[in-house]
């Protein structure tokens, strides 16, 4: 064993300070796994040992090997935590502990729907990316060794292996794992399958040898003619792989294209293209079966050059062409991260899938520990994946609480929440959980319900809406004071009150909006079924209906049009002006003011200058309600910004779209920035809002213009 430990040190070519490291984790593993036995009856540490070599051959780095040798010895033996790390560094005692974690969790009883999201969560509660390629090794050897086992043991073990290890090592690009997890799986899914494909691929193995070989030597020949150097291989394909396409397809094994692959792997992704031309020459490329990965990488970063031939004999064959980095990053995937750290170059036209392509550009400048973390983010940043005590897995948004969790579980279990632990440890309700927490909510079945904070704590729509739900059932007299309060305090800001004070208005009011009565209304905002928002919008708009109305009949021949287009709640002939501040003009909403000299001031409603006045008791009492007339056909003004480069004539420029769009202006002015920014202030005259809208358009495209915006004073 000594010597396979030495053969896994000179593999990894490290210093001679973690050569010393990595022996002494073989010696403490060996040591602490002492008395245990494999199921095969060899002793436990061949498992970690081999464990460390397939990390070795996948070209980890020296922590990760030795993490690798480690991995069962928090779980197994006495060893701690703190052991670990006192004697190895904090990076590999996290990583066997990721790995414990993981360990821990029993996924064997998945059902198929689930298997997506447990998928996640294994790569996103793993902080490091190298304890799922750790426990990707694990699973690796024990499905070598599965024989040893029990049969309902291989069995579990393999349908697990099938549903979450394979795809994970798929979507991390590591296919030599995941070929041969699934190969192994699928001996002990369907022994007679896999026997009947394992025989017809026996029966006429001598056969399809003798025909790859003359295909590659016509291959190596014809490249050779061109001048090409290149790596020419054949294989038969893995025999899961033709599982699939037999017994999942429906295909017969006769017609499967690819039993018998070739591989060309060359310099250059120019080669690459040639070669294709060179093969499709040679042999009669099958139509639909050309599939450039090059161009159109797959997800998981995987590029190739794919086409199916046919032979000499008549036997389709597929062809993968591809360069040297490509065939790295296919066969290890992440792990080549490490592998080939040094090699993997910038060349512009390597389109490798885009996080993998950053995260190693940047390998730079980050270190790896950085590099870790970023690619965690990546994979699924707004996910987040916790346990129940029992081991259940319960998906929620990232930020979510202990609350989404409590009613994620049961709304009863939420309503009678009085606490929660997080890893056993009691936290603040408000608390953000990470991935892989276990989580137990305390109950008292003397609690009194969800307090108001919760909905604005809860992250996920269905905690608030459970929250809701019980206000609504367990505090009408709350709700009703509650909603009450606000809605009243809402209406009067909106200049309502007296209109709501009106028993006819009030009663359509509740038909509107469906309530019998009063009291339902306040409860509904009470407990949010409603907000008072959409209740004042309702009761403003009603109102608008109602003046107009009045309007209508007051003067049911002609009405006399408002000179200013404004109308004034209350008011005829009411004198105008139009706030300078922010310059309404018709389409914006508007309030108005009392002034004291000069009738009503018009602003919108948005102005800084009117939320003060609305505060204030001094002023509150003057707003009023106002509105546009129907059509009105005067030109207002509006004060705009332009903001853009300082070039020669971009003054000019502006002045002349304005003209163009037949639009007076009344005022102009340029001054530069200090820097090489020139700032433009116009005055125009306007009919509207739509009109302003295609002002902004055609002055935002104007060259050199980086912003145009209303100005508001
Ligand atoms: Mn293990």
């Amino acid at each position: 064993m000594k010597e396979r430990i030495e053969a896994i040190i000179q593999r990894i070519n490290c210093s001679e300070a973690d050569a010393a490291r990595i022996r002494d984790a073989f010696e403490t593993a060996d040591a602490a796994h002492k008395s245990q036995l494999r199921s095969s009856g060899e002793p436990y540490i061949i498992h970690p040992l081999a464990v460390a070599e397939i990390l070795s051959e996948l070209g980890l780095d020296p922590d990760t090997i030795i993490a690798g040798l480690l991995h069962d010895i928090i779980e197994d033996t006495e060893f701690s935590y703190q052991q670990v790390r006192q004697r190895f560094g904090t990076s590999v005692a996290d990583m066997v502990e990721g790995v414990t974690k993981l360990t821990r969790m029993d996924f064997s009883s998945a059902e198929e729907e689930e298997a997506e999201n447990i998928r996640k969560m294994f790569l996103a509660m793993a902080r490091d990316i190298r304890v799922i390629i750790i426990k990707l090794t694990d699973r690796l050897h024990n499905m070598r060794t599965l024989m040893y086992r029990p049969p309902h043991k291989q069995r579990n073990k393999a349908l697990e292996t099938m549903q979450i290890y394979a795809p994970i090592a798929h979507r991390l690009g590591m296919n030599s794992v995941k070929v041969e997890l699934e190969d192994l799986s699928i001996m002990y899914l369907d022994p007679v399958g896999y026997e009947e494909i394992q025989e017809y691929l026996e029966k006429n193995n001598q056969e399809g040898r003798a025909m790859l070989n003359r295909i590659m030597a016509r291959m190596k020949e014809r490249l050779a003619e061109h001048e090409i150097e290149a790596t020419v291989s054949g294989r038969v394909k893995h025999t899961y792989g033709i599982y699939r396409k037999v017994y999942m397809n429906g295909r017969d094994i006769d017609q499967v294209y690819d039993i018998y692959a070739m591989r060309v792997i060359v310099d250059t992704i120019p080669q690459c293209y040639n070669v294709l031309g060179i093969v499709h020459e040679l042999y009669h490329p099958i139509p639909g079966r050309f599939k450039d990965y090059i161009y159109t990488p797959k997800p998981n970063m995987y590029q190739s050059l794919h086409t199916t031939v046919v032979g000499r004999s008549g036997q389709p064959f597929e062809v993968q062409i591809r360069t040297k980095e490509m065939h790295k990053m296919a066969e290890y995937g992440i792990a080549a991260h490490w592998k080939y750290k040094h090699n993997i170059t910038k060349n512009g036209d390597e389109a490798l899938f885009a996080w993998v392509r950053r995260f190693i550009e940047n390998q730079q400048e980050t270190d790896n520990e950085e590099f870790i973390s970023d690619l965690r983010v990546e994979l699924f940043a707004d996910e987040l994946f916790v346990f129940t005590p029992k081991g259940d897995v319960i998906n929620l948004p990232a930020n979510a609480t202990p609350i989404d969790f409590a009613y994620a579980i049961h709304s009863a279990v939420g309503n009678r929440m009085v606490g929660a632990k997080v890893n056993n440890k009691i936290v603040p309700l408000d608390s953000k959980l990470t991935n892989g927490d276990i989580i137990e909510v305390l109950t008292s079945n003397s609690a009194r319900g969800p307090s108001r904070d919760w909905l604005t704590i809860a992250k996920t729509g269905e905690a608030r809406n459970k929250i809701k739900q019980w206000f609504k059932k367990e505090r009408r007299e709350e709700n009703i004071q509650l909603g009450r309060a606000e809605f009243e305090a809402e209406l009067r800001r909106n200049l309502l009150a007296r209109a709501f004070e009106n028993e006819e208005f009030r009663a359509n009011i509740l038909k509107k909006l469906d309530f019998q009565n009063l009291e339902d209304l306040y409860a509904a905002m009470g407990y949010g079924g409603i907000t008072v928002r959409k209740v004042i919008n309702r009761i403003a708009d009603e109102h608008t209906r109602q003046e107009k109305q009045a309007r209508g009949l007051a003067r049911p021949m002609r009405e006399t049009k408002p000179t200013s287009g404004v109308i004034v709640e209350g008011i005829d002939n009411c004198l105008v002006k139009f706030a300078r501040c922010c310059t309404p003009i018709p389409g914006d909403h508007i309030i108005g003011f009392i002034t004291k000299g000069y009738g009503v001031s018009v602003h919108r409603s948005d102005c800084p200058n009117i939320a003060g006045m609305l505060t204030d008791p001094a002023t509150q009492d003057r707003m009023i309600r106002v509105s546009w007339a129907s059509a009105p056909s005067e030109l207002y003004q509006t004060a705009l910004q332009v903001i853009g480069r300082n070039r020669i004539g971009i003054l000019a420029d502006v002045a002349t779209a304005i003209s163009d769009m037949n639009i007076q202006m009344s005022s102009v002015s340029a001054r530069a920035n200090g820097g090489d920014e020139s700032i433009i202030d116009l005055v125009i005259n306007l009919r509207n809002a739509e009109q302003l809208g295609s002002v902004l358009l055609r002055l935002k495209r104007i060259d050199g213009v980086s912003d145009v915006t209303r100005v508001v004073r």
